[in-house]
C-alpha cells in the first residue's frame, strides 16, 4: 500500500507536469502497451488533462488500442467508458466515435459478430467531418474492422481508400497501417505476392515513422506470406527479429505467435523435432499466460506435428484439448455476449423501472392534488355552509328578535286589549264586573241553563242608601272611597258563592250560580251586615253606610229570562227601601221559602 501511494504520488507529479506526446503514446501502446496503460492512467488520476479535453480523448484512444494489443480488456472498457463520458459531457463527436471503434475491436477481438456495426456507428460520426484526418481515420477503423471479422472483400476498397488518404496527409504512421491491413487482406485471400507487397510497403512507412515494433509486427505477417510461398528461411529470419523486440516489450501474445510461426517454418524446412519442441513449449506458455484464445491454433498445429510424425495418440489427445480450450474460448466469448447481454437487460429493466417508479409518482402526485382539490372544495364549503350558517344564525337571531319583538308586541297589545276587555267589562273604581261584563256573564250562565237545574241561581241587587247625602257631606271623593272599600269588603263576603258587578252609580248586584234560596238569602244578610259594621277613615262618627238588597231566584216561570230576573230583584231591592233601607228583601216568587229560612229578610210585597 505505502509502495502504491509512493507510486502514484511519482506518477502523479511527473505526469501533471508533462503528459506523453501523442505520438510517444502512440509508439508506446504497440512496443510497450502495459507501461502505455499506467501511464495514460497515472496521467488522467493526476488530473493532467482537466483543461485538456482532445488531449484526454487522445490518450484515452491510445490507452484502448494498447489494451486490444495486449488483450487487457478492463483498460479497453475504462478507455471506451471515459470517452463515451466526454462525449456525452462535452459533446465531444470525436471522443464518441473512438468510443464506438474501441467497442468494435474489443467485440471483434472477442469473436462478437455485432463489431462491424459499432464500427459503422462510429465511423458515421466522422466520415462527414470537415477534418481529412478524421475522415481518413475513419475510413480504416471500418477497414480494419471488416478486415479483423473475415469480411475482406469489404475491408480492401475502404483500406485502399484510406491508405491513399493517409498517403495524402503524408501521415507515413497511419498509411502503414492501412496497408498492412491491405497485406492481411490479400493473404487472407491467397494473393501471397501482392500481401508481400503491401508488407514491404507498411514496413518501409513504419520504419519512416521511426517505430521499429510496428515494423517488426508487419514482419511476423510477412513471415506468413513467405511460409506459404514456400521460403521458410526468411520466416524465420522475420520472426526471429520480431519475438526479441516482443519479449523486450512484454507483448508475450505477439511473441508466442511468433514461436508459433518459427515452429511452422521449421517445420516446413523438415526440422520437424526442432517445431515438435518449440510448439511444446509454446503451448506449455500459452497455457500458463491463459492466453485461451491462441491454444486451439498452438494445438491444432501440435497435434498435426504429432500426426506427421506418427504419434496418433498424442495428435489425438493435442487435438481433443483445441477442440475443448476453442469450445471453452467460445463459450467464455458466448458468457461474456451473455453478460453483456444481461447487463445491457438489466440497465433496461432499471429504466422501466425508474420509469414506472417515476409514473407511479406522478400518478401519487396527481392523486394527492386531486385530493387536496377534494380538501380545498370541501373546506370551500364548509365555510360556505359557515357562512350560511352564520348568515341564517343572523337571520335566526333577526327572526328571534323579530318574533321576540311581535311576542312583546302581541303582549303589549294583548295586555292592551286585556285592559280595554277589563275597562270594557269591569268598573274602573270598585274593579267588579261592569254592567256589559255582568250581562256577558248572566247571558252565558242563563244558556246553559238547564230547567231541571236545581240549587237554582240567584240575583242579589243592593244599592247603597241615602249616597247622595254621603257625597254631599263628605265629599264625592270620598263617597269613591267608600264605594271602593265596601266593594272590597263585599268581594271578600261573597268569595266563590258570586260574582259582584256595578250595574251603574251605587248601584251593583251579585250573581250567584246555583246557590239555592236559603244559600242566598244568608249571603245578602251577610253582605248587609258586612257594610253596616264597616268603619271608614275620617268619616263622621255618625255616618252610617248601609245598603238594601233584594233577592230573586232564576225560577224559569216568573224569572224566566234576564230582564225579568234583573226586575224582580229591582223590585224587591226597592221593596228593601221603601221598608226603611238597610234590609233583604226577596222578591216575592220566593215568599214561601224565604218565610221558611226567617233571616231577618222580607217578602217585596
Ligand atoms: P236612596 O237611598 O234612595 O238610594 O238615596 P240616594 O241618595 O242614594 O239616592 P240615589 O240613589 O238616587 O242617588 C245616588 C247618588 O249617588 C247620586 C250620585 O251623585 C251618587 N253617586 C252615583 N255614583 C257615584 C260615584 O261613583 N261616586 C260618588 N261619590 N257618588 C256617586
Ligand atoms: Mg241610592
Ligand atoms: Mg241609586
Amino acid at each position: 500500500m505505502v509502495a502504491g501511494l509512493l507510486l502514484w504520488g511519482t506518477l502523479a507529479v511527473v505526469y501533471a507536469a508533462a503528459p506523453l506526446s501523442p505520438v510517444a503514446m502512440r509508439t508506446l501502446s504497440a512496443s510497450d502497451p502495459h507501461a502505455l496503460i499506467i501511464d495514460v492512467r497515472a496521467a488522467l488520476d493526476a488530473g493532467a488533462y482537466v483543461n485538456d479535453p482532445a488531449g484526454e480523448r487522445q490518450a484515452l484512444w491510445w490507452m484502448g488500442r494498447a489494451g486490444i494489443n495486449v488483450s487487457d480488456d478492463a483498460a479497453v472498457t475504462e478507455a471506451i467508458a471515459r470517452l463515451e463520458s466526454l462525449g456525452s459531457v462535452a459533446h465531444d463527436k470525436l471522443a464518441q466515435s473512438y468510443g464506438g471503434f474501441l467497442t468494435a475491436d474489443l467485440r471483434i477481438a472477442r469473436g462478437d459478430g455485432g463489431g462491424v456495426s459499432d464500427a459503422l456507428q462510429a465511423a458515421a460520426l466522422q466520415l462527414d467531418s470537415p477534418d481529412p484526418a478524421h475522415r481518413a481515420l475513419a475510413k480504416f477503423q471500418l477497414c480494419d474492422a471488416y478486415s479483423m471479422a473475415g469480411q475482406y472483400q469489404q475491408s480492401q476498397p475502404l483500406c485502399r481508400e484510406a491508405d491513399a488518404a493517409f498517403g495524402a496527409l503524408h501521415d507515413d504512421w497511419d498509411q502503414a497501417q492501412a496497408k498492412n491491413d491491405e497485406g492481411n487482406n490479400a493473404l487472407s485471400t491467397g494473393k501471397y505476392s501482392e500481401a508481400a507487397v503491401f508488407y514491404h510497403e507498411a514496413r518501409a512507412l513504419y520504419e519512416q515513422a521511426g517505430d521499429h515494433s510496428q515494423r517488426l509486427m508487419v514482419g511476423d505477417n510477412l513471415a506468413q506470406v513467405y511460409l506459404k510461398e514456400g521460403k521458410p528461411e526468411q520466416a524465420i529470419a522475420l520472426s526471429r527479429a520480431s519475438l526479441e523486440d516482443e519479449r523486450a516489450a512484454g507483448r508475450e501474445y505477439d511473441a508466442l505467435v511468433s514461436q508459433y510461426d518459427i515452429a511452422r517454418a521449421l517445420e516446413a524446412m523438415g526440422r520437424r523435432s526442432e517445431a515438435m519442441d518449440l510448439i511444446a513449449s509454446t503451448v506449455g506458455e500459452t497455457r500458463k499466460a491463459h492466453l485461451d484464445a491462441l491454444l486451439p491454433d498452438m494445438l491444432q498445429e501440435q497435434s498435426r506435428l504429432y500426426e506427421h510424425n506418427g504419434s496418433l495418440k498424442s495428435a489425438l489427445l493435442a487435438s481433443r484439448e483445441a477442440y475443448a480450450a476453442a469450445s471453452k474460448h467460445w463459450a467464455a466469448s458466448l458468457n461474456s455476449q451473455q453478460a453483456e447481454l444481461a447487463a445491457r437487460y438489466a440497465a433496461r429493466e432499471k429504466e422501466i423501472r425508474i420509469h414506472e417508479l417515476e409514473r407511479n409518482n406522478q400518478i401519487k402526485n396527481l392523486k394527492l392534488k386531486a385530493a387536496e382539490a377534494v380538501a380545498e372544495r370541501n373546506a370551500l364549503q364548509l365555510r360556505r355552509q359557515r357562512t350560511t350558517l352564520e348568515a341564517s344564525g343572523v337571520a335566526g337571531l333577526g327572526l328571534l328578535i323579530g318574533i321576540a319583538s311581535l311576542l312583546l308586541f302581541m303582549r303589549s297589545q294583548w295586555r292592551h286589549s286585556r285592559e280595554l276587555r277589563h275597562q270594557a267589562l269591569e268598573d274602573q273604581l270598585t274593579g267588579v264586573d261592569n254592567r256589559r261584563g255582568f250581562f256577558r256573564r248572566a247571558n252565558a250562565l242563563l244558556g246553559r241553563h238547564d230547567a231541571d237545574e236545581l240549587p237554582l241561581h240567584a240575583l242579589l241587587l243592593f244599592d247603597f242608601d241615602y249616597f247622595k247625602h254621603i257625597n254631599d257631606r263628605c265629599g264625592h271623593p270620598f263617597g269613591d272611597i267608600v264605594l271602593n272599600v265596601s266593594l272590597q269588603c263585599l268581594r271578600d263576603i261573597v268569595g266563590k258563592r258570586g260574582h259582584l258587578a256595578r250595574l251603574g252609580g251605587e248601584e251593583f248586584v251579585v250573581l250567584c250560580p246555583r246557590i239555592g234560596g236559603t244559600a242566598a238569602l244568608r249571603l245578602a244578610e251577610d253582605m248587609r251586615m258586612g257594610i253596616a259594621s264597616l268603619a271608614f277613615p275620617n268619616a263622621p262618627d255618625d255616618l252610617d253606610v248601609t245598603i238594601s238588597i233584594g233577592v230573586a231566584l232564576f225560577d224559569g216561570v216568573r224569572c224566566h229570562d234576564l230582564g225579568s230576573w234583573l226586575r224582580s230583584a229591582d223590585d224587591a231591592m226597592y221593596s228593601a227601601k221603601a221598608r226603611g233601607r238597610d234590609q233583604v228583601v226577596v222578591a216575592h216568587a220566593v215568599n214561601d221559602l224565604l218565610t221558611q229560612v226567617g233571616a231577618g229578610a222580607q217578602p217585596a210585597a
